[in-house]
């Protein structure tokens, strides 16, 4: 597992600018569902030979809150799950009451921190450097992250706290299964069961420390890998802080996973946690099997069955590639068609187009619906690419790349996924432009 660095400061001190640079990617965007955020949280950031997560704890956090106790929050929540936090200010500002508390709370967490000073673009900056020694967080890391000085001092000191990378051997071998979802909607449960069936064998990987929290299984002769169930049953920590635990659980296990199992309650429906757990599975670009537990207790009557999944629709409009299949993991119901379908998302996650092909397609679903007329200038596509699987990422070349609307780029995802046969993927659109 990568060791987890935060990024906290208050709105506006440059932790996107920062995010971006380091992580070396244009923001993605998903797949477009009205309200999916298209800000990523974390990133992957190599430097030298360590390579480590960084976390925008600024896509966290309630809005309607005052902007300084989201700023505590943050610290919180960083100083609780981070290996390592780095608390950034604007060194072109006065300091903040708020952020000599925030900077005191993380120094008494006992956390490593380390201070970012940003837009030092120059001398002129340095200046009034001296003013930040008030935090009491020492050395001082003066960068400018638009500019990027000063960021490679940054990163060797934070590869030097950042524990070593541990020898981890051969990982054990399967599709990498995350099973997400608020407490109590059955994730323990539904582990217990698939690990104690009769027909499955579970092997407990040799060398494994007390901490082992992937649980490797076989079912009907293929093998999966649970990942993260550790964080799943370490109860006291999560009833410590449903919230948190939850969100950092989630974000950790999904990016170690291929599939994921996000399980509901039938009679609760969609919660806020929910929704929040459903936008980091779009944004990550996974495969999802929406189960609804508890299937149970919502009864037999046609009726009430269709109520239950009608209080779950609008939310799931978010995630609309994803299945969903209602369940019971007290009784066994629909149980046994959890991992086949997982299978299928798999695979189609993994698809990849034949250019010929793809092509053809492509030119199909243009000309059966052209694009819009963007300023009275005719909008041209010319092809279509598959630089990446994993999820399936296509790029569309065209003649004026701004011109799309949000409406025509959900036409041309829900064809390709229609005539590719990808109902189950998360398929990511780009525009590119050629003349
Ligand atoms: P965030 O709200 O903390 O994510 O901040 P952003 O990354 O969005 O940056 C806020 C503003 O500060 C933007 O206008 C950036 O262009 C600007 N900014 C970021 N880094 C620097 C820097 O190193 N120098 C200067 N002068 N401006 C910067
Ligand atoms: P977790 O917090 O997500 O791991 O949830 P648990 O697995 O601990 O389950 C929470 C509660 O829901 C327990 O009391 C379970 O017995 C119950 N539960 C789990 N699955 C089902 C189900 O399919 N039907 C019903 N009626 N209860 C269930």
């Amino acid at each position: 597992m990568k060791p987890l660095v935060a990024l906290i400061g208050r709105t506006n001190v440059g932790k996107s600018t920062l995010f971006n640079r380091l992580t070396r990617q244009s923001r993605a965007l998903v797949d477009d569902q009205p309200g999916v955020t298209r800000d990523r949280l974390y990133g992957d950031v190599t430097w030298e030979d360590h390579a480590f997560l960084l976390i925008d704890t600024g896509g966290f956090g309630d809005t309607e809150d005052a902007l300084s106790s989201r700023v505590r929050q943050q610290a919180e929540l960083a100083a609780g799950e981070a290996d390592l936090v780095l608390f950034m200010v604007d060194g072109r500002q006065e300091i903040q009451p708020d952020d000599l508390e925030v900077a005191q709370y993380l120094r008494r967490s006992g956390k490593p921190v380390l201070l970012v000073i940003n837009k030092i673009d120059g001398p002129k900056q340095e200046t009034r450097l001296p003013e930040f020694y008030r935090f009491g967080l020492t050395p001082l890391f003066p960068i400018s992250a638009q500019h990027g000085l000063g960021v490679g001092s940054l990163l060797d000191a934070v590869v030097r706290y950042l524990p070593a990378a541990p020898d981890a051997g051969e990982p054990p071998e399967g599709i990498r299964v995350a099973v997400l979802g608020r407490p109590n909607v059955g994730k323990s449960s539904f582990i217990n069961r698939v690990l104690g069936e009769e027909r499955l064998i579970v092997s407990d990987t040799p060398g494994t420390t007390r901490d082992a929290i992937d649980a490797p299984l076989i079912w009907d002769n293929r093998p999966y890998v649970l990942i993260d169930t550790a964080g799943i049953r370490r109860r006291s920590r999560i009833h410590q802080n449903l919230e948190r635990g939850m969100i950092w659980q989630a974000l950790r296990a999904l990016q170690r996973a291929e599939v994921v199992l996000l399980l509901l309650d039938a009679q609760e429906g969609l919660t806020e946690q929910d929704l929040r757990i459903l936008n980091f599975i779009a944004v990550a670009g996974k495969g999802c099997l929406i189960g609804v537990n508890k299937w149970d207790v919502v009864g037999k009557d046609s009726q009430t069955q269709k109520a239950a999944l009608d209080r779950l629709n609008m939310g799931l409009q978010l995630i609309s590639y994803a299945p969903v299949l209602p369940l019971s993991v007290l009784t066994g119901y629909q149980v046994s068609k959890v991992f086949p379908l997982l299978d299928e998302i798999y695979r189609q996650c993994q698809f990849r187009a034949a250019t010929g092909e793809l092509n053809r397609i492509f030119a199909q679903i243009v000309a059966a619906h052209p694009p819009p007329r963007y300023r009275h200038r005719s909008v041209k596509f010319y092809y279509l690419t598959q630089p990446d699987s994993r999820p399936p990422t296509f790029v569309a070349f065209t003649n004026i790349p701004g011109a799309t609307p949000d409406s025509y780029r959900r036409y041309l995802i829900n064809q390709l996924r229609e005539r590719l046969g990808l109902p189950y993927a998360p398929i990511r659109l780009h525009f590119k432009g050629k003349k």
